[in-house]
């Protein structure tokens, strides 16, 4: 089900159905050849090719786009692009497509152009931004709900949660590109006394993540109806979490060291413009559930989209590598069942005069879906009862040493092409 592709590309393996990086696409990423030599660069992807937007500004391929988006295009993070404003970022990607698509007027010259494309297995890919800031909601109401069960079976959601998207400020300076091994932290667990030792209980979460374009000076807030020109693209984001510790911690002032040893995100940042047709209207609330407060709220189609892009977890243990055992799925959500879009997440964030900055990362909270099939996190899938059963039949209460997490993210639908986000990977280490 991949859905057919309006336009093709005379790159040939953009057009493969199912794939990840159809013309429909061009996601940007920052990459480099020769790993710890070639200075970085941004790059589109295009089926199994990078386009090298350096090569392509030098070559004169970008040329009367603006010296503001040429500049941006020769950086080496995605922070000046992202600075632009909506329409800039139409004219850039509007003049990728001209270049890429089937019958290009340049096909023949940029085959010719030296360094205009890169192999995806021969570039070594880097974080896409200088990310300032990172922040991550708890925007799923049946992640909230199940985890609230764990310790709090008579009441597990609190009564704020309907009303303000809940957030912690997460660290910046952890955030690894997918691929980076994720080391076991150490911290104090709980007990009597407490223990400082290796986490026991590292879990994953699934989640969606929100990279800011523009964003707003410091004392202005940004309305609900402006909110998405702030929002310049989505990734994938593991954000690891050690539950012992974060248990122990946690009280009275929210998480701490038991998250901000590491957080994995996808190298390549999928726009909003690519998500277009998979706008849908934010889920519907339960009866009896507030109506956001006015600032929260808009017409239809203003701040009140949510986005329907799939989400998977798989888990690779070390014995099924070397049974040669592809990776297990264990979960499937959906960003559509979240209770706040990603328009009021930003809202809300700005909502007190904080400022948001091009490059800073907000993350929507573990995706959860009210099935079982889309737990996003281990905590919720064997937290309450029985550890979880993989394919080889070993079983998981918590991650082991050796096991690999990765995340996946597409949205698809017939007579659509499909929008893929590639992979989001890290294996934990001792
Ligand atoms: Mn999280």
């Amino acid at each position: 089900m991949s859905g057919e592709i309006a336009v093709r590309s005379w790159v040939e393996t953009a057009n493969a159905p199912g794939g990840a990086f159809g013309i429909g696409n061009l996601p940007y990423g920052v990459f480099r050849r020769a790993p710890g030599k070639e200075r970085p660069r941004i790059g589109v992807a295009i089926g199994d090719r990078i386009l090298d937007l350096r090569v392509m500004a030098h070559a004169g391929f970008l040329r009367g786009l603006g010296e503001g988006l040429e500049a941006a295009c020769l950086a080496q993070e995605l922070n000046g692009l992202m600075a632009l404003g909506g329409g800039e970022q139409r004219r850039l990607r509007e003049r990728l497509r001209v270049l890429l698509e089937e019958g290009a007027r340049e096909e023949a010259v940029l085959r010719a152009t030296p360094g205009a494309f890169c192999g995806q297995r021969e570039a070594e890919m880097l974080a896409p931004a200088r990310i300032g800031d990172y922040t991550d909601f708890y925007a799923s109401v049946d992640h909230a709900t199940r985890v609230g069960r764990l310790f709090r079976p008579e009441n597990p959601l609190l009564p704020n949660y309907k009303w303000v998207p809940i957030a912690y400020h997460g660290r910046a300076s952890s955030i690894v590109v997918s691929g980076t091994p994720v080391r076991r932290p150490c911290g104090q667990l709980p007990g009597d006394p407490p223990l400082y030792t290796a986490s026991r209980a590292l879990d994953y979460e699934l989640e969606l993540g929100l990279f800011i374009g523009p964003g707003n000076e410091l004392g202005e807030t940004i309305p609900l109806g402006e909110a998405e020109e702030h929002v310049f693209g989505f990734c994938l984001v593991n954000d690891w979490s050690a539950r012992d510790i974060q248990r122990w911690e946690y009280q009275p002032l929210g998480p701490f060291l038991g998250k901000n040893f590491a957080t994995t995100i996808s190298p390549w940042v999928v726009t909003m413009e690519a998500l277009e047709a998979y706008r849908v209207p934010a889920a519907e609330r339960a009866a009896g559930d507030p109506a956001p407060l006015p600032y929260l709220s808009g017409p239809a189609g203003l701040g009140r989209d949510a986005f329907d892009i799939t989400l998977e977890v798989a888990i690779e243990t070390e014995r099924m590598r070397e049974l040669g055992m592809a990776p297990a799925r264990v979960c499937q959500a959906n960003t559509r069942d979240l209770y706040w879009t990603p328009a009021q997440m930003v809202t809300h964030h700005a909502s007190n005069g904080c400022n948001l900055r091009p490059g800073d990362l907000l993350a929507t909270g573990t995706v959860s879906g009210p099935g079982d099939e889309s737990r996003g996190c281990l905590l919720e899938i064997t937290g309450g009862g029985e550890p979880l059963l993989l394919p080889d039949g070993e079983t998981r209460r918590y991650l082991e040493d050796g096991d690999e997490v990765i995340l996946t993210g597409y949205a698809e639908r017939p007579g659509l092409e499909r929008i893929g986000f590639g992979e989001c990977r890290g294996r934990v280490v001792r």
